[in-house]
């Protein structure tokens, strides 16, 4: 599949007003892209990979922008940079796993670019995939990774289902640890839904990584105050410290009664293909002393059921030393 530098001719939306852009994406359905910062959408249609008619650039819509505190929490417009989602003082002040995982994002350009909105929706980041091959996910009957041969060192541990990509993103783990909302608008109304709920595996619709259909934005990411000032910790393990995509990420929130843990969510990213929240694990430590002895104690629960594929087997240790990491603090 030969790479451009070029994006395929289409048709070019640039509405200022939701409205607008909700009537457009309902009556072009699936003949339109979405596009937030573009950073994963203009690799997949430079390469032609996939292929649309029409795409709607949302960048210009000011009311899907920016961070407002409201009376339960705050509201992400999802069009909101990442650098800006990093910077903000709110966010670091009272949310502060949000700004640690949204600066471990690719490198600052593409965080200046890419918006809360489109990391948390991007595809998965399988190369058999991105390369336009025939896969499950791309709608035929194989998946390349998961053969003899397959180069599948990135990939899933858990919730495999014929295809055994990984979650690429970043802020994803954070919100669901975070307990975000997601509000969706299509042309019928307003819904939302729990981050948990937002990302859905291949087992649920292996063609899509999240619940949007056709016709739906995104248009804002609720986080609720709940878990605002609770302590954090988000850690990420990548090939590279800039410029690369996480082999296991993990973001966590604690509240203490003194060292003791009253709750937690501890939710792990690239490990299958949505956030993994590691719920048997936050049982266990719950009324623990946040301490090395309880973090060895339930470190090996985390990987219950893990699943390793022939060159992916360095993310079992590598995520119960993470948990372990997250709860020592
Ligand atoms: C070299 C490189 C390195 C990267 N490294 C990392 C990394 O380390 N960590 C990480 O998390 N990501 C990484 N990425 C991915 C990148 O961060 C994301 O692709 C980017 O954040 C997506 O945001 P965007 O706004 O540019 O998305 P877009 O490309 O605009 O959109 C992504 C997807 O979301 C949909 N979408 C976007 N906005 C909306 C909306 N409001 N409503 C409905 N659907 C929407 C689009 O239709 C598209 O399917 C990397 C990407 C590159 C190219």
């Amino acid at each position: 599949m030969p790479s451009h530098d070029v994006m395929p001719n289409m048709e070019l939306y640039q509405p200022v007003q939701v409205e607008d852009a909700l009537a457009i994406a309902d009556r072009l359905a699936e003949r339109a892209w979405l596009v937030g910062g573009g950073q994963d959408t203009y690799g997949w249609l430079k390469d032609r990979a996939k292929s649309v008619d029409a795409m709607i650039d949302l960048s210009a819509i000011e009311s899907l922008r920016g961070i407002r505190e409201t009376s339960d929490g705050i509201e992400i417009g999802a069009l909101t940079t990442l650098t800006e989602v990093t910077e903000s003082e709110v966010i670091q002040q009272q949310y502060s796993l949000l700004s640690m995982a949204a600066s471990r994002v690719a490198s600052p350009q593409i965080r200046n670019i890419g918006t809360l909105g489109g990391n948390a929706s991007q595809d998965v980041r399988c190369w058999y995939y991105r390369r336009g091959l025939d896969c499950y996910r791309a709608g035929g009957n194989l998946c390349y990774a998961d053969t003899p041969q397959g180069m599948n060192r990135e990939h899933s541990l858990f919730e495999t289902s014929r295809c055994v990509a990984a979650s690429p993103s970043d802020t994803a783990p954070a919100l669901v640890a975070l307990d975000a909302t997601m509000v969706i608008q299509s042309s019928s109304g307003v819904r939302t839904v729990a981050a948990e709920d937002y990302f859905v595996g291949p087992a649920n619709d292996i063609e899509n990584t999240t619940v949007l259909r056709p016709g739906d934005i995104l248009t804002a990411v609720r986080i609720p105050n709940t878990w605002a000032n609770a302590s954090f910790y988000f850690e990420k393990v990548a090939d590279r410290n800039v410029w690369d995509f996480a082999l296991v990420n993990i973001a966590a929130a604690f509240k203490l009664s003194g060292d003791t843990i009253q709750e937690s969510r501890i939710v792990a990213g690239s490990v299958q293909a949505t956030p993994r929240r590691v719920s048997n694990v936050e049982n266990a430590i719950r009324g623990q002393s946040r301490s090395a002895a309880t973090a060895d104690s339930v470190a090996s629960m985390a990987t219950d059921g893990a699943r390793a594929l022939a060159h992916n087997g360095f993310k079992i240790p590598l995520m119960e030393n993470l948990v372990k990491r997250a709860i020592i603090g």
